[in-house]
């Protein structure tokens, strides 16, 4: 088996609300807080909480204690959804008459760049 990896360019981004598809958070909708393209992992609000055990700092003014915190999630595992038709979507790639490159709902062909 190679070892090598295959870097797909990740269809979501900061500020994209998604959708849970699989996994202990499965069917919550959130907006992602992080992406990290590098492990192809994103973060989503209130999603797939982990507890973050957490030692007092007094300088940097941290409590210690528990803390939840949202853990990596695979982007394989959420879908963007849609804000045009609301509905968790498939991404495509269209380019403006300007040529500027946008993404766009492959239901409904809203883009979803502003
Ligand atoms: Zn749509």
């Amino acid at each position: 088996m190679s070892e090598q990896q295959t870097i797909r360019p990740i269809g979501i981004r900061h500020g994209d609300t998604v959708k849970v598809m699989s996994g202990r958070s499965k069917g919550k909708t959130g907006k992602v807080l992080s992406v990290d393209p590098a492990k192809g992992t994103v973060t989503v609000e209130r999603a797939n909480i982990i507890k973050r055990h957490t030692r007092a700092n007094p300088s940097k003014n941290v409590r210690g204690g528990i803390l939840d915190k949202e853990g990596p999630i695979h982007v394989s595992n959420v879908m963007l959804v849609c804000p045009g038709c609301g509905k968790h979507t498939r991404v495509g790639h269209t380019a403006l008459p300007d040529g500027t490159k946008v993404r766009v709902c492959r239901r409904c062909n809203q883009a979803f760049e502003h």
